[in-house]
C-alpha cells in the first residue's frame, strides 16, 4: 500500500516536472507538506503527520503500514527526522550506524526494525521481526543482511525469531514458555493427524 506522500525526486522519476508539480498543487491534485514533500488528499494520514513534522514515516508506525503484526502496547507516531530534520516535540526515532537516507516517505522493514530495537522491549521486537520474516519470505540471515549496524543484542534477538510463527499471540507463547525453561517445538507434524498442525507443541 502506498501512502500516497511523494518526494519531489519521487514526482519527477515519476514523469512530473516542477511545472506540473506547481500545477497539480494549484488545482487541489497534491498538497505541499514541506519544501520537497506532496501528497494526494487521499494520503495516509500518519505518513502526512510525519512529513508535515520534519521526518518520515519510521520504526513501529513504518511497521503498522507495511501491515504486519503489531503488539497492543506499541503506540505513538513514530517518526525517523534526518541529521539536519527541523525540530519537533513528537517521537523521535533512529537506526544504529549511520542515518539512513530518505528514500521514501516511508521507511523500508529493515530500516524500521533497525530503529525499532531501540523503542522496543526484546518481545515486541521480535514478534514483529516474526512478522516481518513471513510478509518478505526472508530467512534471518537475510532479514541480519539488511540491518548491517545492528549492534549484538539485536542480532541476538533476531536468532531467537522464527521464521514459522503464524501469529503474534504464538511468538508471545513460544517466547514467554521458553523464558520458563520449556522446550518448545514450532508447528510440529502430528503423526495421524493429516495435514493437521498445532500452533506450538510443549514436551
Ligand atoms: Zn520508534
Amino acid at each position: 500500500m502506498h501512502s500516497n506522500v511523494f518526494s519531489r525526486t519521487e514526482l519527477v522519476r515519476l514523469g512530473h516536472d516542477d511545472t506540473a508539480i506547481r500545477a497539480s498543487v494549484r488545482s487541489g491534485d497534491l498538497i505541499r507538506l514541506r519544501r520537497g514533500w506532496f501528497a494526494t488528499p487521499a494520503a495516509d494520514p500518519d505518513t502526512v503527520a510525519a512529513v508535515r513534522a520534519g521526518g518520515v514515516l519510521a520504526c513501529v508506525s513504518a511497521l503498522r503500514h507495511h501491515a504486519l503484526w503489531i503488539p497492543p502496547t506499541a503506540r505513538g507516531l513514530h517518526i525517523r527526522f534526518s541529521r539536519h530534520g527541523e525540530r519537533s516535540r513528537r517521537r523521535r526515532c533512529q537506526g544504529h550506524g549511520r542515518p539512513h537516507p530518505f528514500v521514501g516517505a516511508v521507511d523500508s522493514i529493515p530500516i524500521a526494525l533497525d530503529c525499532a530495537a531501540r523503542c522496543l522491549d526484546r518481545e515486541s521486537w521480535i514478534v514483529i521481526a516474526d512478522s516481518a520474516l513471513a510478509t518478505l519470505r526472508w530467512s534471518r540471515t537475510e532479514l541480519a543482511s539488511a540491518m548491517p549496524a545492528c549492534p549484538a543484542q539485536v542480532r541476538r534477538w533476531l536468532r531467537d525469531c522464527d521464521t514459522r510463527a503464524q501469529s503474534g499471540t504464538e511468538t508471545m507463547v513460544r517466547l514467554r514458555l521458553r523464558a520458563r525453561g520449556y522446550a518448545v517445538e514450532v508447528q510440529p507434524e502430528i503423526p495421524g493427524m493429516g495435514g493437521w498442525t498445532c500452533e506450538w507443541g510443549v514436551f
